[in-house]
């Protein structure tokens, strides 16, 4: 399967930044056989704070013109309603994608599709900031209504106050069920925007190919640390180059249900080991209690009720002998810490 490499900035800064930032990214590409199928930058940003830098606008789009003329890859953008789509063909620039934000609204999602109908455009859809795939699944529909034959969709994560890694949520199960539902429809991956920090990045993208995903959208900055928005997640061009050649894409070859299902396996075990950890906390709480009221550490007959409750699933012995092994060393571990 060929991938999809899709690399350049958070926003377009200044003319400077973006020529740059895409001829370092076109050097290296060419030093690894990297082909940049796309260079990407935000020339209008949606920012939470009303005092960040959100893009420097329409003058922007000159200046990805002349990366396109120039080292002649398409060049795509954000848009966030018709008229910019509208400024867009005025430039040339006929691939854009829907951003997070947008994508949680689907009557500005409609406008855009009825913005391009009937168009060359290219339409890359992410995920909206809520995880309903059916709202996703919707807005990919909207564009095919409006006879765009290039769609794609871009997997970004997603929100949610109890994820302590990442920066959005991988939910893997999400895209992987879109993949289920809409097989030929390819799909990317924008590990920036998923992992907030570059550290995160190359286990995530290789995650990603594992998963059969259709390629990447990565940010890229010629300087990262002196970037206007989203500091911590740009790659330079040549950790970018790095990045990709790094990968291993040999495809795992397993069916979609599988991998589905292997999906739901690791984001149970994720559960699984965050809920082990918060117990040990809370024996380590319980143990304080119990030692200021001088109570003893063992209380047989509330252990019989934790056995019972675990009990209670299945009547299959097999599996009540291996909860039974796993319970005494729970047990075993508790009583050890509270003493
Ligand atoms: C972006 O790609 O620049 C962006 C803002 O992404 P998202 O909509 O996924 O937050
Ligand atoms: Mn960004």
């Amino acid at each position: 399967m060929d991938r999809i490499w899709i690399a350049g900035p958070c926003a377009a800064e200044s003319r400077e930044q973006v020529l740059t930032t895409a001829e370092q990214l076109v050097m290296c590409a060419h030093n690894n056989n990297i082909p940049l199928h796309y260079y990407r930058a935000g020339v209008w940003k949606v920012r939470s704070a009303p005092d960040s830098f959100a893009g420097a606008g329409e003058v922007a789009l000159v200046w990805l013109q002349e990366v396109q003329q120039h080292y002649g890859i398409p060049v795509c953008t954000e848009v966030m309603n018709a008229e910019q789509v509208e400024l867009c063909a005025k430039h040339d620039i006929h691939n854009v994608w829907i951003g997070a934000r947008t994508a949680v609204n689907p009557i500005d999602v409609q406008q855009i599709a009825d913005a391009v109908r009937h168009s060359d455009f290219t339409v890359m859809v992410k995920n909206p900031m809520i995880p309903d795939l059916k709202l996703w699944m919707g807005n990919i529909e909207r564009f095919r209504k409006a006879d765009i034959r290039q769609v794609m969709a871009i997997h970004r994560g997603f929100p949610d106050a109890k994820e302590n890694v990442y920066r959005n949520a991988p939910l893997w199960h999400i895209p992987i069920d879109l993949k289920v539902l809409l097989p030929e429809l390819p799909i990317l991956c924008d590990p920036s925007h998923l992992c907030g920090q570059v550290r995160l990045i190359p286990e995530i993208a290789q995650l990603a190919m594992n998963y059969g995903f259709n390629g990447l959208m990565t940010e890229c900055h010629y300087q990262p640390a002196q970037a206007l928005s989203d500091t911590e997640q740009q790659l330079s061009p040549k950790e970018w180059a790095t990045l990709i050649s790094q990968l291993d894409l040999r495809t795992d070859g397993s069916d979609l249900e599988l991998l589905k299902q292997r999906t739901v396996l690791e984001n149970i075990d994720h559960q699984i080991s965050e809920l082990l950890y918060q117990r040990m906390k809370t024996v380590d709480e319980i143990a304080d209690i119990k030692r200021k009221n001088h109570i003893a550490v063992v209380q047989p007959q509330q252990w019989q009720q934790v056995v019972q409750r675990y009990m209670k699933h299945t009547e299959d012995t097999a599996y009540q002998n291996f909860i039974e092994q796993f319970l005494e060393l729970l047990h075993q571990s508790s009583i050890n810490r509270q003493k």
